[in-house]
């Protein structure tokens, strides 16, 4: 009986190895897969920023390392530059934003603003540097002006209202009651859609950043409220090293230089008039937009000079 029993115990114990073995190399990949923490390299010094340029130099990522979402790309965003990424969802744009403000780091190539890779200067300075206006803003649970004045360390009353009126949310904001201390978020008022973007782009205008990164900064919006927010960003952006990325076409056609990504590889740039000429997917898109507009609005669609 024993010896019939002893094979079995022997599977058992290899069993058990082999399944150890497993486990440990499990563990061993879930480490090397766990993005390696972005630090900051002893006493790295802040990025100086006067003009800012942006250059993405043969840059290669991945979340995973089984799997590699940009395959060496390069583009540059001249000082003052307006520069617009566009392409179909899942291509790697957003990505691209979270590398610029080093949420993670390239695993081959670089990226520098003004001359200097972002990994070696402090990351406060890189982020002091860089005003963010995203697809979904998020507001704190606090007073309206608080959520305003967040954008800057020691902003006064007057700051916070100048930022208001040019970000086009101080009428309302005059409207409501207990104005600047009305309470939003969850716990207080509910905002719209198109308020919440205007406070965070006053939070963004009071932060006054020299780079500006907008990842659909508009694509929540209804095309009403768009239009009117539209306006306040290219305020913006004018004299700000700018990159754009947007879903609607119209809302970039006149950037300096557009980017089209697709599955993290740049495949056509230029402007928007060399992009239509060139009949690839980026007229595709736009033509696909246009038909889509014209269905959706009885008003003709904008109309850009190609
Ligand atoms: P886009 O903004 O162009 O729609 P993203 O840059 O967000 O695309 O994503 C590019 C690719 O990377 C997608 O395939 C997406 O699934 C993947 N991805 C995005 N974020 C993560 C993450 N945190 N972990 C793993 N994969 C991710
Ligand atoms: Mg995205």
């Amino acid at each position: 009986l024993m010896q019939l029993f002893r094979p079995l115990d022997m599977l058992g114990w290899v069993y058990r190895t082999i399944r150890q073995g497993l486990i440990d190399m499990a563990q061993m990949f879930r480490l090397i897969d766990t993005p390696v923490e972005v630090r900051d390299a002893p006493g790295a010094p802040a990025l100086l920023v006067r003009r800012p340029s942006i250059v993405f130099d043969n840059v290669v990522f991945g979340y995973d390392r089984d799997r590699e979402i940009l395959h060496g790309l390069s583009f540059e965003v001249p000082p003052g530059g307006n520069v617009a990424i566009v392409g179909p969802s899942g291509a790697g744009k957003s990505t691209i934003a979270r590398l610029l403000f080093r949420f993670y780091d390239p695993w081959d190539g670089q990226i520098l603003i003004e001359g200097q890779d972002i990994r070696t200067v402090s990351q406060n300075s890189l982020r002091r540097q860089i005003g963010i206006v995203p697809q979904d803003s998020v507001l704190f649970n606090d007073t309206i002006g608080y959520n305003i004045a967040y954008g800057r360390e020691g902003a006064t009353q007057d700051d916070v209202i100048a930022a208001a009126r040019d970000a086009a949310i101080l009428p309302f904001i005059e409207r409501l009651p207990q104005g600047l201390d009305t309470e939003v978020g969850e716990r207080g008022l509910k905002l719209s859609g198109g308020e919440k973007q205007r406070v965070a782009i006053a939070r963004t205008l009071l932060k006054n950043p020299p780079i500006l990164l907008l990842d659909e900064a508009t694509s929540a919006l209804d095309t009403r409220t768009e239009q009117d927010i539209i306006g306040t960003l290219r305020r913006m952006a004018q004299h700000r090293t700018t990159i754009a990325v947007a879903h609607r076409l119209s809302t970039i056609a006149d950037s300096d230089m557009i980017l089209v990504l697709e599955e993290g590889r740049l495949i056509e740039q230029g402007s928007h008039p060399d992009l239509l000429r060139r009949d690839g997917l980026y007229a595709d898109m736009w033509n696909r937009q246009l038909a889509e507009r014209e269905h959706a609005l009885e008003e003709p669609p904008v109309e850009l000079e190609a």
